[in-house]
This record gives C-alpha cells, structure tokens and sequence, in this order.
C-alpha cells in the first residue's frame, strides 16, 4: 500500500518537478544588420549591442568578394565563399540559362532553386539533424533548396516593419519545447537602405542604428521575460563607403553600349561580351585606367577567391574605394553609399558580435572571414564542422566559450 502511494506520489509530482527544473535549451538566434559597417558599433548610438559586443565575443569581419548582400548572406550561412555556394553577384548570368539574369527585386529567378544549389544553408543542415529552424527573413530561406525550406520562413517583404520582424521572432521562441526552433535568423534591411540614401556619416544612418539597436534591446528583454537563453551572432554583410557624382565611370567612355551586357555596376562592373566582340571589350578594358582595375575573371587576385564559378562574368572591374562604374543613364542617382569594392577595403569590413552561454566574454578577435560563421554555428548548435568548406572553426574559436 505505502509502495502504491509512493509511485502515486511519484507519477503526480515527478515530471513536474522535471519540467520545472530542466531549463529550455539555448536558442541561436543569428541576426543580420545588412550594412552595418564594423565601426558604426564605435558611434555611440548603439548601446544595446555595445553592451553586448563588451560583455561577448567581437571583431571586426572581413567579407566575402564582391561585397553584396545575397553572396555574403549566403556566404555566412553555408560556409562556402560566392564562387563556390553559387551565389556569385546580386545579380548574375548562368551560360546554362541563356538569356536569363538572376536579380533583387520582384526577379523569379530570385527565387528558383536552380540558382541556389551550390551550397547547403545551415537551416538545411540542421533541420537534417532533426533541428528546427525558422528564418524571419534571410536571403535564400524562401527557395526550397534541395526541395526543402526552414519549417518557420516568411516571403521577403521590406515593408514588414522591423518590429513585427523581432515580435514573430519572440512568439517563435515562446512555443512550446517540441515546436520552438533551435536556429532562427532574423534580418534588417533599414540601416544599408539609409546607408545607400544618404551616406555613412548621416544622420540618417545615425537614427537607423538606434532603431535597430531599440529592437536588439527588445528582442533581448523579450527572450530573458519567457525564460529562453540565446545565443546571438550578430552579423552585417558588408560595410558602406560615400560615394558622389563626381566619381563615376561611365563604360560607354572605352567601350560600345551595344558590345556588352553589364550584368552588375556600381563599385565593381561584371560585363559579358557580346558573342564576337570579346576582343573589342578586352582591348579597351583590359589596360590601365584611372580609377578603376579590369581583369580577366581567371586573372583576378587569388585573395579574391573569386572567378572560376562559370557565373562570374568573363571581364571584372573593380573602382577605386569612392568611385563607381555604370552605363547608360544610372537608375538611381550616384549619391549617398555604396558596397561592392574589394573586400581589402577597410570601409567594407562587417559588424561580427557573439553574445551568450556559448561564448567567450569579453574576447576581441582580428579580422576574420565571414566564412568561419557557418563553422561557429555549427560548433554552437552541435552539428560536425564540414572539412570542405571555405571558413573554418578555428578562424573563430576565440570566440567560443572554453
Ligand atoms: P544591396 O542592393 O546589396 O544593398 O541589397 C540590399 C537589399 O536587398 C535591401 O534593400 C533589401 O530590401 C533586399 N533584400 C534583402 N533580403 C531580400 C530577399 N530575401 N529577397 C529580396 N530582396 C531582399
Ligand atoms: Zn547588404
Ligand atoms: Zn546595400
């Protein structure tokens, strides 16, 4: 009988007292700041992150060529630099599609697998190890790679407001045990949007990293009141450099408009011949010019990393830091800031903050590859490091907790 009631007691109060004491398990949260230059953490209007960076891991992150938003995203969720995950441009040709561009905007091509089958994501990678993942916005996350999606994503959508973005992010880290995510992204867009309108040294960029800071604050407090620990990788894919109308390039100055395609300009011009004017364009393009440097894709810096993909058009330009290459009449005006130079160019270098029981306090790292964030969410999220990718482990593991 007193055995009866001791397993009665038992069955009552056991799983309980379990549920009470078992802490639910971290969750990462890898955030992208698109354009947040590493050292707009430095001006003083982001004391969230600040806060965080301090009391976390930091540094400086050197981006992956050409300093774009869709290569580098891609680039820090697979671990694979543009010309190996296949992401190569903002906007690129593919020889095996002829007559199609991939491109932002409302582009379909944006959103066909074909484009995005390169690398694998770590959404993929973990939802194959029986994790959960849920994007609020990432660049690829809405393509069914490998035919599949995160089992959380939403189509990309700018007008979504930066705090409904941080409220669904909140309401997926309040789910129950067995349907909150293990890995989520969330995105902003709004500090590169006033970054490209109005230059780096703005007031306008001033005010879009307060807001975005007021939203990190929030997702943190949001995370700490329902009693979910995360684990928060910060990131920015590229930084920002003035830019003016008294420093363009204009293609048609060396070349004939209807002897090329341009299929990406503005602080590096990717440009196709043609069919039977490559010489012509070789010619006027390949010798020394003022502002900018043009190669053959196959003769491009090997730092680079970058021209053997066959979707990296066959002559590269890249301006002088300030200075802009387009043809034709430009679709937006040539002022405010822009992205896209050689990722050596210290104005280009990324924000990179680690914050939570999976990293180090107060380690301050050198600059970096933005490859190695694939590898440190993995090692985060107890996925094995992949030997064949372009970032590895130990690039970050300073910023691990011992
Ligand atoms: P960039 O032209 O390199 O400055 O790219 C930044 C732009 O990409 C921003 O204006 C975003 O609105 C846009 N963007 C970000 N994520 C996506 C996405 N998943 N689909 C389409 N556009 C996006
Ligand atoms: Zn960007
Ligand atoms: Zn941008």
């Amino acid at each position: 009988m007193r055995r009866l009631i001791l397993i009665i007691i038992a069955l009552v109060f056991l799983p309980a007292g379990l549920a009470a004491k078992e802490a639910p398990r971290p969750v990462t949260v890898l955030v992208g700041i698109d354009g947040f230059r590493a050292d707009y953490l430095e001006r003083g209007h982001t004391p969230r992150l600040a806060a965080l960076a301090r009391q976390g891991a930091a540094g400086p992150m050197r981006p992956s060529f050409p300093t774009k938003t869709f290569p580098n995203h891609f680039a820090l969720v697979t671990g694979y630099r543009p010309d190996r995950n296949g992401i190569v441009g903002n906007s690129m040709i593919d020889p095996r599609r002829p007559g199609v561009m991939f491109g932002l905007g409302n582009n379909p091509q944006a959103l066909d697998p074909f484009w995005w089958s390169e690398a694998e994501p770590l959404w993929i990678t973990a939802e194959k190890a029986g994790l959960r993942s849920a994007t609020m916005f990432w660049p690829g996350s809405e393509v069914a790679i490998q035919g599949r999606r995160p089992s959380d994503w939403l189509r990309y959508d700018q007008n979504v407001s930066n705090v409904q973005r941080v409220n669904t992010l909140i309401d997926w880290l309040r789910r129950p045990a067995a349907i909150r995510p293990a890995f989520t992204t969330i995105y902003f867009d709004t500090v590169d949007t006033a970054g490209h309108r109005f230059g780096p040294d703005s007031a306008e960029v001033n005010a879009a990293l307060a807001e975005v800071d007021t939203r990190i604050g929030e997702l943190v407090d949001g995370a700490a009141k329902i009693g979910v620990r995360l684990n928060l990788v910060i990131v920015a894919d590229h930084g920002m450099r003035a830019i003016d109308e008294s420093r363009k390039i204009q293609l048609e100055d060396f070349i004939d408009p209807a002897s090329f395609i341009l299929v990406e300009g503005g602080p590096y011009a990717a440009i196709e011949p043609v069919t039977g004017t490559d010489d012509r364009v070789a010619r006027a393009l390949l010798v020394p010019h003022e502002h900018m440097t043009c190669a053959r894709k196959e003769d491009l810096p090997a730092r680079l990393h970058w021209g053997s993909n066959p979707r990296v058009a066959a002559i590269i330009c890249i301006a002088e830091p300030g200075w802009v290459i387009g043809a034709g009449t430009p679709p937006y005006p040539i002022t405010g800031g822009a992205h896209g130079y050689d990722n050596a160019d210290p104005q280009m270098l990324a924000l990179f903050v680690a914050n939570g029981p999976a990293f180090a306090q107060g380690a301050r790292l050198e600059v970096f590859d933005n490859v190695a964030v694939a590898a440190l969410l993995r090692a985060v999220l107890g996925l094995p490091e992949d030997a064949d990718a372009d970032g590895k482990l130990a690039d970050v593991r300073a910023a691990l907790r011992r």
